[in-house]
């Protein structure tokens, strides 16, 4: 059996003073988490000493894997020279041309502390923009937590403007949503808000509703809708930014209004991108009196997480993506194999170098997909891997054929452990 001492005696203490001893809600599983002492490029190293090779990096941040050399000395640069000021850095300019250089459409870009502020700061563009009160987004999809997005979140996709517990009926009133991958579906409910409607959020590659990458068909409808309401189409890569060089959007061959973008850009300080074209983006611009819409953060573009996003982007060539795609092309095809040898049918999407199980059906001996998918995680992280309790996974650029390899062997061997204790 696995050796998690030391982690049952951290969470022991941690119930103490947090609530379910925990502060977010993604890390947390049951009986108790696994703590984390240490990382260093594919590998991470627990607080009882059991070494693993991490394909989670974060929830898909950790583009470059743990303690890379590069991001460490850049990081730590920075910091040396004072963590954040009241007034611009030079590195926010040299950041910021790094990022618009990517994609045509990122015309101008704003920074923030997270993905989730990021989207908020998207969507409350667009209502500045459209003075208009509606937002659009997929059923199921997950863009962070704030309220308006916060609506219809969990992954299962009907089409209903679901809150979370508290959030008040105006937000959900003003957010409706639309099936993915369905064009004639998203269009009928898109019409009838057509006049209200400042935007249509999307993620390209959403992760919660199974990882599937939008269908142009899909995305050429929604463009056309975009243009003939005036709503603003805004694609979340918070996620999905890593699928391409130039991002999903472009990938898949569709064109965003405006893009955010989180995580791999700064690949492991806080950090959040509103990338667009002008237009849109005018709505911040202080510079010709007050903008219709303000928008500051105490660590808008703080010098660390602009230095650690310059040599993220630094290390993420085009060769670099190519690679990583590949490897995630090897990892997806191991995955379907040990599936289909094992009679179980199962999915593996994903796009580049992001993956995800999706469990379809419960095994004998468990009472749901979702509690075999969870067996599933216990028994990798025996056996030498870590990925998430969802079955979301990612290659990281220090990762090469040997990890690969390493996770195909103890896929096919824990997925083999979970089918026959469901036997037993
Ligand atoms: C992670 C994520 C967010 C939230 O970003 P944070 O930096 O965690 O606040 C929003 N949207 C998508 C698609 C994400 O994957």
């Amino acid at each position: 059996a696995m050796i998690t001492e030391k982690s049952a005696a951290l969470y022991a203490r941690a119930v103490e003073v947090m609530p379910g001893g925990n502060s977010r809600t993604a890390v947390y599983s049951s009986p108790y988490p696994v703590y984390v002492r240490s990382g260093s490029g594919a590998r991470v190293t627990d607080v009882d000493g059991v070494e693993r090779i991490d394909f989670l990096n974060n929830s898909t941040t950790l583009i470059h894997g743990h303690a890379h050399p590069e991001m460490v000395e850049a990081i730590a640069a920075a910091v040396g020279h004072g963590t954040s000021f009241g007034m611009p850095t030079p590195v926010e300019v040299e950041y910021a041309e790094a990022l618009s250089a990517r994609n045509e459409t990122f015309e101008h870009v704003r920074f923030t502390s997270s993905g989730t502020e990021a989207v908020m700061m998207a969507v409350q563009a667009a209502r500045a923009y459209t003075e208009r009160p509606k937002i659009a987004k997929i059923a199921g999809a997950y863009h962070g937590a704030y309220d308006a997005v916060a609506v219809n979140n969990d992954g299962s996709g009907n089409l209903i403007s679901h809150a979370v517990t508290g959030n008040p009926e105006g937000v959900v009133a003003n957010t409706v949503v639309i099936p993915f991958n369905d064009p004639e579906g998203s269009l009928e409910v898109l019409r009838r808000h057509a006049d209200d409607l400042a935007c249509v959020l999307i993620d390209p590659v959403p992760w919660r509703i199974g990882l599937l990458p939008a269908s142009k068909e899909w995305l050429d409808a929604l463009r056309e809708f975009c243009d003939a309401s005036g709503a603003v189409l805004i694609s979340d890569e918070v996620g999905s930014y890593r699928v391409g060089y130039h991002g999903a959007m472009q990938l898949l061959g569709a064109e965003a209004d405006i893009t955010v973008m989180g995580k791999v850009i700064a690949a492991g300080m806080p950090i959040g991108a509103v990338a667009g074209r002008r237009r849109f983006m005018s709505v911040f611009d202080p510079s010709k009196g007050k903008p219709a819409l303000p928008h500051s953060g105490s660590y808008n573009a703080n010098p660390v997480s602009m230095s650690s996003g310059i040599a993220s982007l630094r290390l993420l060539t085009p060769q670099a993506h190519e690679r990583i795609g590949q490897l995630g092309e090897q990892a997806r095809g191991s995955m379907r194999t040990a599936l289909g040898e094992a009679g179980l049918d199962w999915e593996v999407n994903g796009l580049g170098s992001l993956f995800r199980v999706v469990a379809n059906s419960a095994p004998a001996g468990y009472d749901s997909a979702a509690a075999a998918m969870k067996a599933l995680y216990w028994k990798l992280l025996e056996n030498g891997i870590h990925i998430g309790d969802s079955g979301l996974g990612c290659i990281s650029t220090p990762m090469g054929e040997e990890e690969i390899a390493e996770y195909a062997v103890a896929f096919a061997k824990s997925l083999g452990q979970v089918l026959a204790e469901g036997r037993a």
